[in-house]
C-alpha cells in the first residue's frame, strides 16, 4: 500500500528540478491566458510507502501539507484481502423524480438533515457502452450504484448472497426504465461494527439525535470493521447512511473476495473501484 500525494502548485524552478531528478513527471501549465489569470503552477504526483524515508517528500509535507491525497493498493494486495471496500468512480447519472430521497430533519441545516431512498430512482435512458456496466447517481457519493441487464444477468447467475436488484424509472414516462438496474445491498451492519469512529468527528442531530459521522478533510479515513459482524455466507454487506463528508450521507459498501475475483475475471470492474477492508 502506498499513499499518493497529488499537488498542483506555483511553478518553482528549483522543486522542478528535484522532482525531475527524482523521476517524477511534472506537468506544467502552458496556456497563456490561464497563466496570466492565475500564475503558473505546476502539477504532480509523489508517492508515500510506509516506513520509507523520503527527504523530497517530507520538504513538500512541511511546505505544502498533505496534497490531495488517496491510497494506491497493489494486485496482491486486493487478491488477498477476504473483505473489500468498494464504490463507483462515475457519478454520470443525473437523478429526475423529487420522490426518490426523504429528508428528514431541517433541510436548511445541512450537516444535521439525513436522506434516505424510499422510491426508485427516475432516470433517462442511459447510454451504457460494452466496457461501461456501472454507473453512479449524482448526489449519492458514488455509492447508489446502476447496471445494466448485461451486468444484472452475470451477478445474477453467480448468486451472490446480499445483493438484490430494484427497477428505475424511466423520467417523467412513470414505467420501468429499460436495461437499467439499481443494485441493493441488504444486510446493514450496525453502526457499532465500525471500530475507528474515533477518527471521525460526530455530528448529532438536535432534534432526532440521530449521529453522522464526519470524516471531512480526511481522505485517508478507512473503516475498520469488528470481524465478528462479518459471515463468510455472505457476500456484500453495508454500513448505514450514517457517513458524511460534510456533503452529503453515505455509507461504505463491502464485498467478498469472491466478487471482487468475479467481477476482475469479467472485466465488469470499469467505473468501480476497490480497496482492502480492515478487518480487527
Ligand atoms: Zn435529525
Amino acid at each position: 500500500m502506498q499513499v499518493e500525494h497529488y499537488y498542483y502548485i506555483k511553478f518553482d524552478e528549483q522543486l522542478y528540478s528535484k522532482l525531475i531528478d527524482e523521476g517524477i513527471e511534472v506537468k506544467v501549465d502552458s496556456d497563456p491566458h490561464y497563466i496570466a489569470m492565475f500564475g503558473k503552477k505546476m502539477a504532480f504526483n509523489i508517492y508515500e510507502s510506509i516506513g520509507e524515508k523520503s527527504c523530497l517528500l517530507d520538504e513538500l509535507l512541511a511546505k505544502f501539507g498533505d496534497g490531495l491525497t488517496d491510497y494506491v493498493f497493489s494486485k496482491r494486495e486486493l487478491v488477498e484481502a477476504k473483505w473489500l471496500l468498494f464504490r463507483s468512480t462515475n457519478m454520470k447519472l443525473d437523478p429526475l423524480s423529487e420522490k426518490t430521497i426523504e429528508y428528514s430533519c431541517p433541510k436548511s441545516e445541512f450537516s444535521y438533515y439525513h436522506t434516505k431512498q424510499v422510491a426508485p430512482y427516475a432516470f433517462k435512458p442511459i447510454k451504457w457502452k460494452s466496457n461501461n456496466h456501472f454507473y453512479s447517481a449524482l448526489g449519492s457519493y458514488y455509492t447508489d450504484i446502476f447496471c445494466d441487464d448485461y451486468a444484472k444477468e452475470l451477478l445474477e447467475k453467480e448468486n451472490f448472497n446480499g445483493l438484490s436488484f430494484e427497477e428505475v424509472l424511466w423520467a417523467n414516462k412513470n414505467i420501468p426504465l429499460p436495461n437499467s438496474h439499481q443494485l441493493v445491498f441488504n444486510n446493514i451492519l450496525p453502526i457499532n461494527s465500525v471500530l475507528n469512529l474515533h477518527n471521525t468527528v460526530p455530528i448529532n442531530c438536535p432534534l432526532c439525535k440521530k449521529t453522522k459521522y464526519n470524516f471531512d478533510g480526511n481522505l485517508l479515513y478507512r473503516i475498520e470493521v469488528d470481524s465478528s459482524y462479518l459471515d463468510d455466507s455472505y457476500d456484500f454487506y453495508k454500513t448505514g447512511n450514517d457517513f458524511t463528508n460534510g456533503l452529503c450521507d453515505f455509507p461504505f459498501l463491502i464485498c467478498s473476495q469472491r466478487v471482487y475475483s468475479f467481477l476482475t475475471s469479467m472485466n465488469l470492474t470499469r467505473n468501480l473501484c476497490f480497496e482492502p477492508l480492515i478487518v480487527k
